[in-house]
C-alpha cells in the first residue's frame, strides 16, 4: 500500500484492528455477563470469508479486476444478514468488523438473523451504469452459493442502491432459474420489495430518539442538530426531526458541509444537491456558512448525527465534541476510546447497533413478506419499526441505568444475553 493510499484511511483501518478493538465491546459485555468461555471464544472470530477476485470488462474494452468479499460472521440466531458495501477503500478488516456489529445489531432488534456483510474495493463514481451493473451482478456470480434466503442474505450499504440491488436481486434469480426474491432486502417495491425500507434507517434512529427525549432533556423546538452525512440516511433524519420542530443547524457531505444557526430546510438543500452535486453553497434560514466535515462534528448543538463512515470521532477530537447526544446512524462512527471519554464527560452516544438498527429490522419485514408472498401497508411496517425500537431503547436504557454503563456496553450486554442464549441452547460439550 502507498502512503498516499494510507492517508486516506480511517485509523483503525491502516493498522487493520478494527476488528481488533470491535472485540473489546464484546469482551466488556461477556465481562458483565456470566456467561460460558465458549460464547467469547466464537464470536471473536467470523465463522466464515469468502474473497473473490471480479473481472470486468470496461466500456472502452479493457478489463479490471476488483476485489470483494463475503464474511458470514455468526448465524446462531439464524441466517447471516448484512449489507453489500462499495467503496474504494473498503478492507477485508473493515467487512468482517461490519459482520460482527451486524450479528450483535440483529440480536439487539431481536430478529431471527445472525450477522453478515460484504464489499467491493471499487469507486462507483468513476463507473457508467452499464460498468457498475457488470460489477453488480459479477457479485452475485462470485457469491451465488455463499449466500442464499436461508443462509446469508444481503442487502444494501454504501453505494448500493436499489437499482444496484435490483441488478443483483435479478442475476440471483437467473442463477437459481426461479424468481428469488428472498435472498436480498432492499429491493425497490416494484421488484419485491416492502413499503417503508427507504427511509427505515432513519425513521428506527428518529423513533429510538424521540422515546429518549425526555430522558435525555431534549426538547425539540428548543434543540439543534447537526449530521454528518447527506445520503439516504442523513437527508431522512434531517427531514423527519425538522417536521418534529428541531433546528437542523448544519449538514456535509464528502465535498464539504454548511452551517447555520438559524436552521436549514433538508428539502431545499437536497434540492440544492441535485442540482450541483453538493450540499456545499445551500442557503439556510440566516447566515449560511460553509464548515468542513471535521468542523461539523465539533459545533455547538444538542444532538450530532454522525450518518457517514466510521472512525470520525477519536481521541483526535473527541474532547471537541460539544454535542449532549451523539445518535449514531453510521456504523462504527466513535472509536471505544473516545465513546469512553465522552461518557465519563457525560455526553450521551445512542451507539450504532441500537440507532441504526433500523434498517435491517424493515429488510426482517421485507423477508418474512417475500416468504409469505403477501404484501404490507406502509402503516403496518412503520408501526411495527416503532414498536421494535421502542421496545429495545427501553430495554437498553434501562440496563444502561441499573448497570452503571455507558448506552453502548448496555446495548452489547444485551446483544449478547441472546446470543449466548442461542449458542449455550445446544449445549458447550461439542
Ligand atoms: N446495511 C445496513 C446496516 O448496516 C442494512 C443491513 C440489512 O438490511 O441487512 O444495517
Amino acid at each position: 500500500m502507498t502512503e498516499t493510499s494510507k492517508a486516506n484511511l480511517p485509523a483503525a483501518t491502516v493498522n487493520g484492528d478494527m476488528l481488533q478493538r470491535a472485540r473489546e465491546n464484546l469482551r466488556l459485555a461477556c465481562d458483565k455477563l456470566n456467561i460460558h468461555p465458549d460464547v467469547f471464544e466464537e464470536l471473536k472470530w467470523p465463522r466464515e470469508t469468502l474473497a473473490a477476485t471480479l473481472l470486468i470488462r470496461m466500456d472502452d474494452g479493457s478489463r479490471r479486476a476488483f476485489q470483494a468479499w463475503r464474511c458470514r460472521y455468526n448465524d446462531r440466531r439464524g441466517p447471516t444478514k448484512g449489507g453489500v458495501r462499495f467503496h474504494p477503500r473498503v478492507t477485508l478488516d473493515e467487512i468482517e468488523t461490519l459482520a460482527f456489529w451486524m450479528t450483535f445489531k440483529c440480536a439487539v432488534a431481536n430478529l431471527p438473523f445472525g450477522g453478515g456483510k460484504g464489499g467491493v474495493c471499487v469507486d462507483t463514481k468513476t463507473l457508467s451504469p452499464t460498468e457498475l451493473e457488470r460489477v453488480s451482478r459479477a457479485y452475485i456470480e462470485a457469491f451465488a452459493s455463499f449466500i442464499g434466503p436461508d443462509r446469508d442474505i444481503l442487502a444494501p450499504d454504501m453505494y448500493t442502491n436499489g437499482i444496484v440491488i435490483a441488478w443483483m436481486s435479478d442475476e440471483y434469480s437467473a442463477i437459481t432459474g426461479h424468481p428469488s426474491p428472498t435472498a436480498i432486502t432492499g429491493k425497490p417495491i416494484a421488484f419485491g420489495g416492502t413499503e417503508g425500507r427507504t427511509d427505515a434507517t432513519a425513521r428506527g434512529g428518529y423513533y429510538t430518539l424521540r422515546y429518549l427525549e425526555s430522558s435525555l432533556g431534549l426538547d425539540p423546538d428548543k434543540s439543534s442538530v447537526a449530521i454528518q452525512g447527506f445520503g439516504n440516511v442523513g437527508y431522512h433524519c434531517a427531514k423527519l426531526l425538522h417536521a418534529d420542530g428541531y433546528r437542523i443547524v448544519a449538514v456535509s457531505d464528502s465535498r464539504g458541509g454548511v452551517y447555520d444557526p438559524d436552521g436549514l430546510d433538508p428539502l431545499s438543500v437536497m434540492e440544492h444537491k441535485h442540482k450541483t452535486g453538493s450540499v456545499v453553497g445551500a442557503k439556510g434560514h440566516g447566515k449560511t456558512r460553509k464548515i468542513s466535515n471535521a468542523e461539523l462534528l465539533e459545533l455547538e448543538c444538542d444532538v450530532l448525527v454522525p450518518a457517514a463512515l466510521e472512525g470520525q470521532i477519536t481521541t483526535e477530537n473527541c474532547d471537541r465534541v460539544q454535542a449532549r447526544v451523539v445518535l449514531e446512524l453510521a456504523n462504527g462512527p466513535v472509536s471505544a476510546e473516545a465513546d469512553a471519554r465522552l461518557t465519563a464527560n457525560g455526553q450521551i452516544i445512542v451507539p450504532d447497533i441500537l440507532a441504526n438498527s433500523g434498517g435491517v429490522t424493515v429488510s426482517h419485514l421485507e423477508w418474512v413478506q417475500n416468504r409469505s408472498g403477501y404484501y404490507w401497508e406502509r402503516s403496518r411496517v412503520r408501526d411495527a419499526l416503532r414498536s421494535t425500537m421502542e421496545t429495545e431503547t427501553q430495554a437498553i436504557w434501562t440496563l444502561h441505568n441499573e448497570l452503571g454503563v455507558s448506552m453502548r456496553e448496555a446495548a452489547y450486554v444485551h446483544g449478547l444475553r441472546r446470543i449466548a442464549e442461542a449458542v449455550e441452547a445446544r449445549g458447550t460439550q461439542a
